[in-house]
Formats: C-alpha cells, sequence, structure tokens
C-alpha cells in the first residue's frame, strides 16, 4: 500500500500554472519537506491536498484511496490535518476550547473531547494556558495551538504550513521539539518551510520546487549542494 501519493498534480489560477505536475510520494512514518522560494507553489499544493482548491488535473491518493474529489472535512476525517501560515484560531474561545473544537472529530462526547484536549495540551505544553482566550496568546503560542488543535483530529498524515515563520530562535527550537514528538507517536508529516535549519533538521526527504516545478528531490544533505536548489534560493 502506497501511504500518500500526488500524480501529475497541476493547478492553474487563470493563465498562471501555481503547481505543474507534481508527482510525490510520502511514506509511512516519514517527515517529507517540501521548500521553494516564496510564490513556487507550495501553499497551493496544501491546499489541492486538503481540496480547498480543486486540481486542474492529475490525482491525489490516500492509503490507496483516491482523495482529490472529496470535500475537505472528508480529508480531514480520513486522517489527514493541516496548519496554515496565518494562524486562525478562534479568539473568542479558550485554548481548551479551541482545541476541543477538533476532538469533536472524533470524541462527539463533550466530556471524552475535553479529555483528549487536555491530553494534547499537555503533549504540546499548553496546559498552563488552557483558560486563556486564544487571541490574547502570543505567535509562538498561536503556533503551539494550531498544531494542538489539528492534533486533537488525530491525523495520520499532517501537513505543517511554516510553523517557524515569525519565531525567534529560541521559540523555533521549541516548535522543531513538538514536531519531532509528533513523528515520535507514528503520524506521518509534510512540511513546508522557509527556514531552512528547519527543514534540514526534521525532514528525512527534502523535494523542492520552483514556479511550481519539482526541481530537485534528495536527503538534506543532496539538496542543500544541489546547484539548481541553490540558485533558485539566490534569485529569491
Ligand atoms: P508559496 O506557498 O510557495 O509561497 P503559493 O502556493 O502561495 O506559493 O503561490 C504560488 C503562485 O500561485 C503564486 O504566484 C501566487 O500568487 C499564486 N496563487 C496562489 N493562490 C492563488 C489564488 N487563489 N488565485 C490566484 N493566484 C494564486
Amino acid at each position: 500500500m502506497k501511504f500518500f501519493e500526488t500524480k501529475g498534480v497541476t493547478k492553474q489560477f487563470g493563465g498562471l500554472v501555481a503547481v505543474n505536475n507534481i508527482s510525490l510520494e510520502v511514506k509511512e512514518g516519514e517527515i517529507l519537506g517540501l521548500i521553494g522560494p516564496n510564490g513556487s507553489g507550495k501553499t497551493t499544493l496544501f491546499n489541492l491536498i486538503s481540496n480547498y482548491h480543486s486540481l486542474t488535473s492529475g490525482e491525489i491518493y490516500f492509503q490507496d484511496q483516491r482523495i482529490d474529489r472529496l470535500p475537505t472535512h472528508k480529508i480531514c476525517e480520513l486522517g489527514i490535518g493541516r496548519t496554515f501560515q496565518v494562524v486562525k484560531p478562534l479568539g473568542r474561545l479558550t485554548v481548551l476550547g479551541n482545541v476541543m473544537t477538533g476532538a469533536f472529530l472524533r470524541y462527539p462526547e463533550k466530556k471524552s473531547a475535553r479529555e483528549k484536549a487536555l491530553e494534547i495540551l499537555e503533549f504540546t505544553g499548553l496546559m498552563h494556558r488552557q483558560d486563556v482566550l486564544a487571541k490574547s496568546l502570543t505567535i509562538a503560542d498561536r503556533k503551539r495551538l494550531e498544531i494542538a488543535r489539528i492534533l486533537a483530529t488525530e491525523p495520520s498524515l499532517l501537513l505543517l504550513d511554516e510553523t517557524a515563520a515569525g519565531l525567534n530562535p529560541r521559540e523555533t527550537e521549541a516548535a522543531m521539539e513538538i514536531i519531532g514528538k509528533v513523528r515520535e507517536t507514528g503520524v506521518t508529516i509534510i512540511i513546508v518551510e522557509h527556514v531552512m535549519k528547519v527543514i534540514m533538521g526534521l525532514a528525512d526527504r527534502i523535494v523542492a520546487i520552483n514556479f511550481g516545478k519539482e526541481i530537485a528531490c534528495g536527503n538534506p544533505e543532496e539538496i542543500s549542494n544541489n546547484p539548481e536548489v541553490i540558485r533558485a534560493y539566490l534569485g529569491d
């Protein structure tokens, strides 16, 4: 069984080909890094996987099931969770309340949703913030909350979009630690990240894209020495 696969995935916005014939495979348990300069199509690819945008052409499979025509909520139910680069917690809910909105997907009863949410707050180091309104959190804690909320939906594939954006080095370290812990629980991860250190430190394999097309694929060392990748970034 293939865990996750995109086949020839393409997205056009009018005349712009934002994602151009991307075929990638993710093995169960691995962290795949996705890098590329601004505007290279990384977020669009995430939007296609979770069907926020429909494909122009191509196919997407999760655990051998074709998912590219399924509604977003169904994709989440199957176990694909994603975070957003710009996090949008439900500001008027508490931290616990936010995480419970995720937990309700698998735990319809309030009591069990609460228990699940508390377990996730412990895991993500947010327990001491459980009663704080989400809107009064720092950016770093909001990002943590975003991960917590998605983890509460018990994903088996997690799509992380620029978790380190806007974080200082210490906060970035803490975010990497959480991502490492998530992987230890067996969750497979695709991570889009502009901060090279994060990708290089976490990913087993990296796919580099530019102008919507794959330009390289390899382990972190191969990617950081790849002339085309270096050129794409210097031109950024
Ligand atoms: P990245 O995440 O790598 O920075 P994006 O996926 O956000 O890149 O964007 C890829 C390209 O697609 C960019 O040129 C962007 O302007 C364009 N794009 C993204 N979303 C839309 C949209 N909803 N409508 C039109 N163009 C879009």
